[in-house]
Order: C-alpha cells, then sequence, then structure tokens
C-alpha cells in the first residue's frame, strides 16, 4: 500500500505485516505465523494480548454502564480511584485517557498550585531525552532530541536539565520554578534510570525551595519496574504522579494522581468528555487488582531477573554493552547505531523488539510472561545478533561478566 493510498495519515514507516490477533505473549498474522511480542503495544499490555480478565471486564461493563457523562459519578471510577489512593502516596485522583493527557493535567495542576501558593510560579524544570507524550505542553516538556523545533513555537516553562546532575537541576531553580518533572526510569530515552541518591536529591531539592516534585509513571508505574509504582524503590514520594499504559492492559485509561495539599484543580480546571467512564474505569480497577497481588509482582522480578543475565550474556557472548533496566523494562547497548536494522531483523526471525534510539534496544514483554517464553525470546534474539556480530573473545566476555556483578 502507498502511502497515498492508504487512508490512515502516514505517521510511522509501518511494515507491510498485518497483525490478525494477538494470544499471551504472541502476535499472529493471517496466515498463523506467530512473533513473540517484546513490544506489548509499547509496555502497555501487561496481561499479554487479550487477557480474559479484560475482555470478561469490558464485556459485563459494556453491558451494564459504558458512559453516562463526566458530570456524574460512576462507581467503576469511584472505585478505582479509592483504590489508587490505597495502594499509593497519592490522595486523590483525576482520570483520563492517555498519558499525554494524564501528563497535561500535572502540568495544569502544578501551574494551578503555583498560581495559588507560590506567586504565579509556572515554570516546570524537565529532563533531557525525556519523554511525556504528543499534545504541545507534553512535547514541550518532553527532552527528546530535535523535539525542540518540531512545532514552534513550544509551550514555555519546561526549562532542560540532565538526569542524575543535581547541579543542572539547581542551577535551573528561579523565582517562577513551581516544580520538577521526570520519569524515574525514561522509558522512550532508552532506559535511562534517575539514581535513587538523585531522586532522593531532588526530593530534598523541592522541599528547600517548596517545588513539587511530579513522577511521570506513565511507563514505569503499574508494576513494570517489579514495585507497584517505580517511586516505591526511591525512598522518596512524589508530589503528584501520571499514570496510563500498563493501568488498562491495552485499554486506553490513564491517571493524574496528587496529595492532598497540591490537589487543587477547582470547578471547571479541568475535564474531559471520555474522562472517568466506567468501561474503562471497569477494566483499570481489575487490571490493578491482579497486578497487584504478590505472586504476580513476584513474577515480574523474576522474569525481570531472567531476562537480565540472559541480556548480560548476550552482551558478553557479541561484545556489546550496558544492559540495564529494571523489572521487566530493559534496553541492551549495541556500542553502534545498528538498533534499527537489528529490529527489523528480529522481526524477520520471529521476534518483537524496539529501538527507541539508534544504539540501543528496548524490551517490554508482557508482565505475566513465563520463563519458557523469556528464554525462547533470548534464543531469538541471539540468533538475530548473530547476523550482526561476531561472538567476541573468551577473556572479554569474562572480563564483561564481572563489570556486571
Ligand atoms: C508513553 C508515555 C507517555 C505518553 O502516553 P500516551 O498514552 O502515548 O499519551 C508519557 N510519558 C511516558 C513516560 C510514556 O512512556
Amino acid at each position: 500500500m502507498t502511502s497515498q493510498s492508504n487512508p490512515l495519515m502516514s505517521i510511522t514507516p509501518r511494515p507491510q505485516l498485518q497483525f490478525e490477533r494477538g494470544e499471551g505473549a504472541w502476535l499472529y498474522d493471517a496466515a498463523g505465523r506467530a512473533w513473540l511480542d517484546w513490544l506489548q503495544g509499547w509496555a502497555v499490555n501487561s496481561l499479554g494480548h487479550a487477557p480474559k480478565l479484560v475482555a470478561d471486564t469490558l464485556y459485563q461493563q459494556a453491558c451494564t454502564l459504558i458512559t453516562p457523562s463526566p458530570a456524574f459519578n460512576n462507581t467503576p471510577a469511584t472505585q478505582l480511584a479509592q483504590w489508587l489512593v490505597d495502594h499509593s502516596c497519592m490522595d486523590q485522583v483525576f482520570l483520563a485517557n492517555t498519558g499525554a493527557e494524564a501528563n497535561e493535567g500535572a502540568i495544569k495542576l502544578a501551574r494551578k498550585w503555583g498560581r495559588l501558593h507560590k506567586d504565579g510560579a509556572f515554570e516546570i524544570i524537565t529532563f533531557t531525552s525525556a519523554f511525556h507524550g504528543r499534545t504541545i505542553a507534553a512535547m514541550s516538556a518532553s527532552g527528546k532530541p530535535g523535539w525542540d523545533v518540531y512545532f514552534p513555537p513550544q509551550v514555555p516553562g519546561f526549562p532542560k536539565a540532565t538526569l542524575n546532575d543535581i547541579e543542572s537541576v539547581r542551577r535551573l531553580i528561579g523565582p517562577h520554578t513551581v516544580g520538577i518533572m521526570l520519569e524515574p526510569i525514561q522509558g522512550e530515552g532508552g532506559v535511562n534510570a534517575a539514581s535513587r541518591a538523585f531522586l532522593q536529591a531532588l526530593r530534598a531539592l523541592c522541599d528547600e525551595h517548596q517545588l513539587l516534585l511530579i513522577f511521570d509513571e506513565v511507563q514505569t508505574g503499574c508494576g513494570r519496574t517489579g514495585p507497584l509504582f517505580a517511586y516505591q524503590a526511591s525512598g522518596i514520594e512524589p508530589d503528584i504522579m501520571t499514570l496510563g499504559k500498563g493501568l488498562g492492559a491495552g485499554v486506553p485509561i490513564s491517571a493524574l494522581l496528587a496529595k492532598a495539599a497540591c490537589s487543587v484543580f477547582e470547578h471547571g480546571d479541568q475535564g474531559g468528555t471520555f474522562c472517568g467512564n466506567p468501561l474503562t474505569a471497569a477494566v483499570g480497577l481489575a487490571v490493578m487488582q491482579h497486578v497487584a497481588q504478590p505472586a504476580f509482582l513476584a513474577n515480574v522480578v523474576a522474569r525481570g531477573a531472567q531476562l537480565q543475565s540472559g541480556l548480560i550474556e548476550l552482551s558478553a557472548r557479541f561484545g556489546l554493552g550496558e544492559v540495564r533496566g529494571a523489572g521487566l523494562l530493559w534496553a541492551i547497548e549495541l556500542g553502534d547505531e545498528r538498533a534499527e536494522a537489528v529490529m527489523r531483523a528480529a522481526r524477520d526471525n520471529g521476534l518483537l523488539i524496539n529501538n527507541p534510539r539508534p544504539h540501543c534496544l528496548r524490551i517490554m514483554p508482557a508482565l505475566n510472561t513465563t520463563a519458557a517464553e523469556i528464554e525462547t525470546g533470548l534464543a531469538l534474539l541471539g540468533k538475530t545478533l548473530a547476523q550482526f556480530y561476531a561472538p567476541s573473545a573468551q577473556k572479554h566476555r569474562t572480563d564483561m561478566l564481572a563489570a556486571y556483578k
């Protein structure tokens, strides 16, 4: 199909494949060919493809109440909000549909708080390589290379600091600063973790200067990195947090959460036609109740450790670079800029992976993936890497393994 004959706007170079159905870790085309899916809708399908829990919940709720109006209460929205409050450090919730929309809400909430409590301060310090979504304000908050010139003019008020460089943050604090916003682990940026020490220093900086700390957990939240929310591994608490992606396990729902002291929206400040609709809220609740089970999160950690050691072994075998991540969000550095070619070759071999940067691959399996599926994926990745890289010398391999201990 040429881009002119396709009724869909061409926004990305999509492969010729048409996936017909999915089941758990696997995607199938019409001819029945299978791909092991390590994208899972970009870290969205926390329960894999077509999970029965989501299908059943959607059906039940669709037969009960789909959308009464955002101006009325509905039971699933109230229950999901209460569940999120009970299982996090947050006090109130606004339900939305996408990560970008939740982040827009976070930005609005911070600006509102600044107007009420900080003399009109509105600047939110964000980070190079950050990704916060594709609305104009969320793109302005993002730090993806080149994004600053995509759709000028940018929304002002998002000065950029460098991740894990506390002085770069401190330097940007001024009379208009209202908050600091970041992903605990930058996902689209290539799985770059903010260190525990850095997050704790940010919390201290926010307390010192009366700033709001905003965590974009659209990718890291909902069990993706091991704990229910990534902030729980940092020893500190943000003031505002956003969730998306895995929250609906494939169904579009997101959330903006805030502590009571900064939950300052007044009537008319925030809303949205589909925000808090019972259809997706019921799914969010069912998914979160499932994901929060200790055995479920233990599987994320165990499969993550298995994936990590397999990736370290592959990196050593082929003389590649750093393996980094947490839970079931991982990246491997290639040491060159062939990530796109490797991604395509993996696809030809029946494995779907992502190349967030030219020099690294990202892996985001379903959170309920099995040990056998991880082994299959590692074997397919190994086969693919062998098409590009020669096995490296034994000594190098031993050195590399030691370096990761
Ligand atoms: C994907 C993502 C977003 C944007 O979510 P959408 O649902 O695509 O709007 C925002 N922040 C982070 C960290 C993300 O990974």
